[in-house]
Parts: structure tokens; C-alpha cells; sequence
């Protein structure tokens, strides 16, 4: 694969108007908190110094250069990769825009009023109670499973920070070079689909999208950073779909993070991530309007990576039960040396759960995990596995002096999510082809792939989701978007 690195000789004009340039809560990015089964830090990913081909996409009237650069961070370049123009069978398909709304737990729309979400559901299909994570649920996991149809096992990233104990090195996702290592990466995301069957694509962040995974880079994609202006993101998906028909991508994602880290620093019920959500859901009704307006045929699918949940209790530090010496450590993530090391501490957790000395998490030889939890098939996985029975911090080790060894949030995320209802997640969707008033049961997030690779038209590898959940969205269900031409072209 080639890749057109030029140099800054591209124009940006970024676009203010009539966006707001104020976020509630902090400047914010990818969620690289705790998230409840992890221990890493937040970090930055800001300042990749590399060079861009900066793309010019969008068109609109700017406002004065000066006040532009004291109100808001400087645009994040869009960097443009060459694969030729979709092909002629791809060009007449429809449009798919998947946005993530990290942390919108599936009751926020009701319990905080996002009118604009709920109108999006009442003129489309939604989940009133929630689509299912996958098992951690947590940011990178989960965003990877939504776009290749794979639970975290098999496509790999199986925690946001873990150790392959066959490469011996860990992943974290505050490490850009793991981040945009392809070899990390199994399945094939819904933009490699895409662009291996001729169909450009745009990824406006997404976990995995600065990865050339099976070698392939989305059309369109930029490198993560916490800045961002506020009006960017709406502007350059808009300013992809006016591209000319030949390079415009037809599938989109976009991503926001600003109700998750408000859930985890305020909690879930606090006025902060009220606030966060009326500015995403503010944010969804502007993308709604523009996206209308372009008369273009445009799924917009807007879903969410988990849940969030106040969190109890203290740190549970696992080497208080058993001896962890012989182990690879990431959080609550085990790898032992060898089959007896792992052995030996199931059997002194196995003991201390008996004994009632702990109740705040369950233990598995990897073999013997639950199935609902699909957390047995990867050696990242570790061994034992370890899952907390309520909204608890789990992790290896204590770290941090005596007295700063406080929990670093108040809300958290990772749990199991089939006996946790508050990590489920929000799914709504609207556009041609789905159908009117459809309210889903709950279904799991594996499942939303194939349903964009059926209205995009595109053949998929066999992968753990299933389209029969997502069926009754759609307007028909036999050939559709491959034989419709679209519109506005
Ligand atoms: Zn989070």
C-alpha cells in the first residue's frame, strides 16, 4: 500500500459559526482512564509529529483568524491516503456515518432528556434497554468489536492495556506505537471491509483507525489527539459527503468523548455528565440537520461503546490472596509463568473465596470461564481470569504511596455486562434504509457489523455477530443498497 504523504501545502479552513466553543467538562480524549479493570494513567496522545497530507474538505465562511486561534485548538490534520476512487459497483451504494458517544449508558437519553437522540430514535429504530457490550467493557475492546463483529478474543484486543505472552510485550492504548501497529490487530474493521471490496471510507477517530490493519488504512483518517475544535468533527464528516461521487467515502465514523469522562470523574448521576450529555445530544441534532440537508442517502447510526457505574468499596488488590510473584502483570490481567503458577493462585483465590474472605470478585482457570463472557479463547486474556461481582476496582498490585492510594474516579466501567445492566449502552439509527419506530430488544454490540455491511452492500468474513437481532430495522431485507442507486449524486 502506498500512502500519499505530502506536506502541509493543503488548506484548512475550519469552520465556527454557529457550533458553540465551550465543551462541558475538561479537554478530553480516548477514554484512557481506569475504566474499572485498569490501572493505567491518563495520558496524551498529542503531538505526533509526522507528515500530513492536509486535506482540504471543507466550504463555509470562517470567522476572523485571531479570534479562531484564542477560542479554539488549532484543526487536526486530516490525513488522506490514496486508494482511487470507489469503484463503479460501490458508487451507487448508500452512506453509513457511525458515531460513538463513549460512556452513553443506554438510560441517559430518558433520564437527562436528549431530545434530540430520542427524536432520532422515535424517526428510526432504538434499544430502550440498551445494546450489550462485549466482555471487558471497556473503550478499546468494545469500538473494536462494533466494527468487526468480533468479541474482544478474537479480535484481539481483549482490555484497553494487556500482555501477549507470545510476543512478550504489552499493549496499551496510551502508547501510540501499539496503537498504530496493525499486527495487534485481528478481524477486518468495517473500513478495511470497505476498502479491500473497492469502497472508500473516513474514520474521524476510532479505536484501531491509524492501524494499517491487513495492511489497509481508511481513505480518510486522523491521528488521535484530546483537541479538538468543536466544530471539526461535524464539519469534515459533512465536508467527505461533498466530496465528488468518485471520493467520497461511504462509511464514516466519528467519535466523542465528553459524556464518558464526565461519567468517570463526576459519576453517572451528577449535573457534570447531565451536562455532557445535552452537549453530545446537542451535537447528534446539529449532525442530523446538516447530514439532511446534504439529500444525500445517509444512515446515521449513533451507539455507544458501554455504560457507566458508581463505583464502591476500595481498591481489591489481588496479591493480598494469592502469590503473584511468577506472573506478568496489567491490572487486573495475570500471566503466569507456567501452568502451576497459574494453577497455584487459583487454587489460593479459590480459597479465599470459599473462606468468605473475599467477596468482590470470582476466579476462573481461563478454560472454565463463563461462556456468556466470551474471555477464554486468547492467551492475553491471562490465567486465571478474575471478574469483580460488583462496581469494583480490581488490580494486581498497590501502587502509590500510602494515603494517595485512593480510587481515581467515581464512576467506572469494564464489568460484565450481563449482570450488570448499567454497563449496557445506547444504539440508535435512522436513515433510508431503516424502518420507522423500531424498538430493539436488548442485543450485543457484535451484531452491529453485520448490519452495516448489509446496507453497504458488502461481503463479510465470518465473525461472531449476527444480523437476525438487527433485521427488523431495516426497510427490506433482501437486496437493497447494492441495487439502489442513490440519490444526489
Ligand atoms: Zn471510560
Amino acid at each position: 500500500m502506498d500512502f500519499c504523504w505530502l506536506s502541509h501545502g493543503g488548506v484548512v479552513r475550519i469552520l465556527k459559526g454557529r457550533f458553540p466553543l465551550q465543551k462541558p467538562g475538561r479537554a478530553t480524549g480516548f477514554d484512557f482512564r481506569g475504566c474499572s479493570l485498569q490501572n493505567q494513567k491518563v495520558s496524551s496522545r498529542r503531538g505526533m509529529g509526522a507528515c500530513f497530507l492536509v486535506v482540504a474538505l471543507l466550504a463555509a465562511t470562517a470567522l476572523p483568524a485571531a479570534l479562531a486561534q484564542k477560542a479554539t485548538p488549532a484543526p487536526v490534520p486530516v490525513i488522506a491516503v490514496d486508494h482511487g476512487p470507489n469503484a463503479p459497483a460501490q458508487m451507487g451504494k448508500h452512506y453509513v456515518v457511525l458515531v460513538s458517544l463513549d460512556g452513553f449508558r443506554y438510560d441517559y437519553p430518558r433520564k437527562y432528556g436528549a431530545t434530540h437522540l430520542l427524536a432520532i430514535g422515535a424517526a428510526g429504530a432504538s434499544a430502550p434497554q440498551g445494546m450489550i457490550p462485549s466482555y471487558p467493557s471497556l473503550t478499546f475492546p468494545n469500538h473494536l468489536a462494533i466494527v468487526t463483529g468480533l468479541y474482544p478474543e478474537h479480535h484481539g484486543i481483549v482490555a484497553n492495556s494487556f500482555y501477549d505472552p507470545a510476543r512478550k510485550q504489552y499493549y496499551k492504548i496510551s502508547d501510540p506505537k501499539a496503537v498504530r501497529d496493525g499486527s495487534w490487530y485481528g478481524g477486518t474493521p468495517l473500513w478495511v471491509l470497505a476498502e479491500q471490496q473497492g469502497m472508500r471510507s473516513a474514520c474521524f477517530f476510532w479505536p484501531g483507525s491509524e492501524a494499517a490493519i491487513d495492511g489497509v488504512r481508511p481513505s480518510y483518517y486522523l491521528h488521535y489527539t484530546n483537541d479538538v475544535p468543536v466544530a471539526q468533527r461535524i464539519d469534515d464528516v459533512i465536508g467527505w459527503l461533498q466530496l465528488p461521487p468518485a471520493q467520497r467515502p461511504h462509511f464514516i465514523t466519528l467519535y466523542y468523548p465528553d459524556v464518558d469522562h464526565n461519567g468517570h470523574e463526576y459519576g453517572p448521576d451528577s449535573p457534570q455528565t447531565k451536562q455532557a450529555v445535552h452537549y453530545v445530544d446537542q451535537q447528534m441534532g446539529r449532525l442530523e440537520a446538516r447530514l439532511k440537508a446534504l439529500h444525500l442517502p445517509v444512515d446515521l447510526i449513533i451507539i455507544a461503546d458501554h455504560g457507566m457505574q458508581k463505583l464502591s468499596g476500595n481498591w481489591v488488590t489481588l496479591d493480598q490472596y494469592a502469590d503473584l510473584s511468577h506472573f506478568h502483570t496489567d491490572g487486573p490481567l495475570l500471566y503466569p509463568d507456567s501452568e502451576a503458577d497459574a494453577q497455584k493462585a487459583y487454587e489460593q483465590f479459590s480459597a479465599a473465596i470459599k473462606s468468605g474472605k473475599v467477596t468482590t470478585f470470582r476466579v476462573y482457570r481461563r478454560i472454565n470461564a463463563p461462556a456468556h463472557l466470551h474471555y477464554w479463547d486468547n492467551p492475553r486474556e491471562g490465567d486465571p481470569i478474575v471478574v469483580p461481582t460488583g462496581p469494583y476496582l480490581v488490580r494486581a498490585h498497590a501502587f502509590g504511596k500510602p494515603g494517595e492510594d485512593r480510587l481515581p474516579e467515581v464512576g467506572a466501567h469494564g464489568f460484565d455486562p450481563r449482570t450488570m445492566k448499567t454497563m449496557r449502552a445506547i444504539f440508535f439509527a435512522e436513515g433510508p434504509d431503516i424502518r420507522r419506530g423500531v424498538q430493539l430488544k436488548p442485543f450485543a454490540n457484535v451484531d452491529v457489523y453485520p448490519l452495516i455491511a448489509h446496507i453497504l452492500g458488502l461481503t463479510t468474513p465470518p465473525v461472531d455477530g449476527k444480523l437476525n437481532a438487527l433485521r427488523p430495522v431495516l426497510v427490506k431485507t433482501g437486496k437493497q443498497a447494492a441495487t439502489q442507486p442513490a440519490a444526489g449524486n
